[in-house]
């Protein structure tokens, strides 16, 4: 496919692809959409095989961050940036500030944040040519941790799930099954053992389940037999893919709900998990804390602010239920329609304003 075939496919806005002799940097920046507000979203390193390789992952996950800030009523935009590479070879001092002054460049269209195979550390090479980034330390409204918050809008989204599933959301004696006692995990199994939750957790670090089995009386299981557990939400917190052909016909819940990044392997997992009658709360919608917890650096609040607002997720799961329920889709697609309305609604409302004189002109 052509690219401008390609870019006018999702509807991006602009796409820039960014070469600097000196550092060898070969990377792509994608805005998706800026309806809402300036587009976020990290920038990834990875060896992808080809151009066309990384270009395709970039639209689709600059896309993805226009959804994500739009569901969970951000003012911001999507967008993404590729670095081609492999982050344990290839990256320097150098290459991270070419990449952010590439950044620069946009104004602040485009704000930055670290991804896969970029760490806060590697940032503050990139901040030190543009300020358009985030979740850095040195910054003066560096948020720090975003696993707090985003654990507590997952917890938030689990209540909201079991009372259009189980028809109540208080979580004392719900089963929860958690895979992943890492930083979002851990502070999800705090948050259910306050509420009286029944705890089965798993990891591959013994250590990290041993905390969880301490501090809230969860009862271990082995990485693999998470999926068969009888129980009344699954809450992935560990890792992508994780419903596919291999898990759904062994899950036993009513519910998927946790905080990691696309759990279904393909969007036909989605329409599977629906036509077994267990509702998925879409992972982009639920695990929304840890971008709101980010959004806070741009406009100056503090944990307490993102907290509330990520407390907002147990409403919006209830819409996108309400949507799947009366349109006949599954939530995941609901999630992608509740978005789409809320920027067109926002684009209608720039029309409608009054544009001043110098902007006629
Ligand atoms: P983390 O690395 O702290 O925790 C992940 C845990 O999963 C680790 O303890 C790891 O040992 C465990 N794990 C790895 N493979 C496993 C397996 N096969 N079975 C069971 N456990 C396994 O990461 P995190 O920050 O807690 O994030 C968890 C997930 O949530 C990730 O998918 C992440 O992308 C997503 N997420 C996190 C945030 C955030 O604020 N941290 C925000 C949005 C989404």
């Amino acid at each position: 496919m052509d690219v401008f075939d390609q870019i006018h496919e999702a509807h991006h806005e602009q796409v820039v692809f960014c070469h600097d002799e000196e550092s060898g940097l070969d990377s792509i920046i994608a805005i998706h959409d800026t309806t809402l507000g300036p587009a976020l979203g990290g920038t990834r390193m990875w060896p992808y095989r080809s151009a066309d390789e990384a270009l395709i992952d970039v639209l689709r996950l600059s896309e993805g961050m226009t959804y994500k800030a739009a569901v969970a009523d951000l003012e911001l935009g999507g967008g993404k940036a590729v670095i081609i590479g492999d982050s344990k070879r290839d990256k320097t001092p150098e290459l991270l500030r070419a990449h952010g002054r590439f950044v620069d460049t946009l104004g602040g269209r485009y704000i930055t944040a670290e991804d896969v195979g970029i760490g806060v550390e590697d940032m503050e090479y990139v901040y030190e040519e543009t300020k358009h980034v985030t979740g850095i330390r040195s910054t003066p409204h560096g948020s720090g941790d975003p696993s707090p918050v985003t654990a507590y809008g997952v917890y938030h989204g689990i209540k909201a799930s079991c009372r259009k599933k189980l028809g109540t959301d208080e979580l004392k004696g719900i089963r929860v099954a958690v895979q992943g006692a890492g930083h979002v995990g851990y502070h999800l199994c705090e948050n259910l053992a306050s509420e009286g939750a029944v705890l089965t957790i798993c990891d591959i670090d013994d250590e990290r389940v041993r905390k969880v089995v301490d501090d809230f009386r969860a009862t271990p299981v082995d990485t693999d037999a998470i999926y068969d557990v009888n129980c009344d939400v699954f809450a992935p917190c560990a890792l992508g893919a994780i419903i596919n052909d291999g898990t759904l016909r062994r899950l036993r819940c009513s519910i998927v709900a946790g905080a990691a990044n696309n759990q279904l392997e393909e969007d036909r997992h989605g329409d599977a998990l629906d036509a077994k009658g267990i509702l998925y709360a879409p992972d982009y919608v639920i695990n929304a804390g840890g971008l709101i917890n980010v959004y806070g650096e741009l406009v100056g609040y503090g944990i307490e602010t993102a907290k509330e607002k990520a407390r907002g997720i147990y409403g919006t799961l209830l819409s996108i239920y309400d949507i799947a329920e009366e349109d006949g889709i599954p939530t995941y697609r609901a999630a992608d329609r509740l978005a789409r309305e809320r920027i067109r609604k926002a684009r209608e409302q720039k029309l409608e304003r009054p544009q001043p004189v110098a902007e006629r002109a």
